[in-house]
């Protein structure tokens, strides 16, 4: 067994002990691309391709790596506590690559006449907070997909191969079989089942893909998400669903964006609501209070008109969402609940006597509600209520 067999797995891919998963990955595919025994034609290519192979297997997974870490022959603490894609989907679980292959793509050449060249369109979902959405955001994700394979950059090639019309169908892509019936003979078309209809064939596939141009990968990416979303809006990533095979055009990926429910704000469209607590004193005669808005760092002054009725519905102009993907903002409507004092100095208590004293002697009109005013106001109230609840 030649040595390699032996030595450190990190030492084989060429990374240190804290490579990230991408340098593991990138080493992987540099170091397969040297040493692959198409290309290589060294005695001990074949050995030292296994070898990498087998370091990959491990050092891609997050379990395996981790344990081949703490176990291993080399006792490095590296690796440890380190975020990991999983890929043991791809090498690991005992499974060869070509039987990966025929889950995905369900078996022998005879099916492969049905498959598609577009890769189809994917779907993920993604939660932000009404303010993330408010002030747009950038989220990180992660799924999985066959993207295009980095080995043969997406043509299925391998090293020398090249395309060349299928010898069973002759470029064709379809077969033609004879049949003999009572009538005589009867001519029937089928897809080529060489070629999957195609009607070409490498001469020799990329040992990767074994010719798809896509392989099995966890895709990372950072998505932008505009200020002024709406909940369940969808945004379309142009070309980040499944790679096509033999880079024919890839699926999108469908972003679904979902807005998590505001303990203090409810949106409609995009205004907002709220609800602020005054003082009785600011309600009867006018003040300000500050409520902080749904951006970071936003306050905003409320003005209370003197005489405002408990339930009162106050809006702020262009205080609520971002249209989206535009400059303009919707309005914030604050309720107003006025608190009552529980307790009071006594001095506090001799000024409400007087008060009460000045309001009867005098039972002043124009500080009295009008009735029919007051009610539609309640019943603006209502809505919000019905609105927040
Ligand atoms: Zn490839
Ligand atoms: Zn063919």
């Amino acid at each position: 067994m030649p040595n390699t067999q032996t030595s450190d797995y990190y030492d084989i891919l060429g990374v240190s002990h804290d490579a990230s998963d991408s340098e593991i990955k990138k080493a992987f595919y540099k170091k397969a691309r040297q040493l692959h025994p198409d290309v290589n034609k060294a005695p001990d290519a074949e050995e030292q391709f296994k070898s990498l192979n087998e370091a990959y297997e491990v050092l891609s997974d997050k379990q395996k790596r981790s344990q081949y870490d703490r176990f291993g022959k080399v006792s490095g603490a590296g690796g440890m506590g380190y975020e990991s894609v999983d890929f043991s989907d791809i090498f690991g679980g005992g499974f060869g690559m070509g039987d990966l292959f025929s889950t995905f793509f369900g078996g022998g050449a005879e099916s492969r006449a049905n498959i598609r060249k577009e890769g189809r369109d994917m779907g993920v979902g993604i939660r932000i907070s009404l303010e993330e959405a408010a002030s747009g955001t950038k989220k990180e994700i992660a799924y999985d997909r066959l993207a295009p394979c980095e080995t043969c950059h997406g043509s299925g090639l391998g090293p020398g191969g090249k395309f060349v019309d299928c010898p069973s169908c002759q470029g064709r892509g379809r077969v033609v079989t004879i049949k003999r019936t009572i009538l005589g003979d009867m001519q029937a078309q089928s897809t080529c089942p060489d070629c999957g209809g195609t009607g070409q064939i490498i001469t020799n596939a990329c040992p990767d893909c074994e010719g798809q141009g896509r392989m099995p990968d966890r895709e990372r990416l950072t998505v932008e998400i505009p200020r002024g979303i709406h909940d369940s809006q969808q945004l379309r990533l142009k070309n980040y669903g499944e790679a096509g095979m033999h880079n024919a055009p890839s699926g999108n990926l469908i972003v679904t964006v979902r807005i998590i429910e505001h303990e203090r704000f409810s949106r409609d469209g995009d205004n907002l609501f709220t609800q602020v607590t005054i003082n009785l004193v600011d309600a009867v005669l006018g003040g300000e209070v500050m409520v902080d808005g749904i951006l970071k760092g936003e306050h905003i002054k409320l003005k209370i008109p003197a005489g405002t009725q408990n339930g009162d519905v106050l809006r702020v102009k262009d205080k609520g969402m971002y249209a989206f993907r535009k400059e303009s903002r919707g309005n914030l409507y604050v309720q107003v609940n006025i608190a009552i004092p529980r307790k009071l100095t006594k001095h506090a208590q001799d000024l409400l006597s007087e008060l009460r004293e000045e309001l009867g002697q005098s039972p002043a009109k124009e500080h009295r509600v009008d009735p029919h005013k007051a009610k539609k106001k309640k019943k603006v109230g209502d809505r919000i209520k019905d609105a927040l609840s």
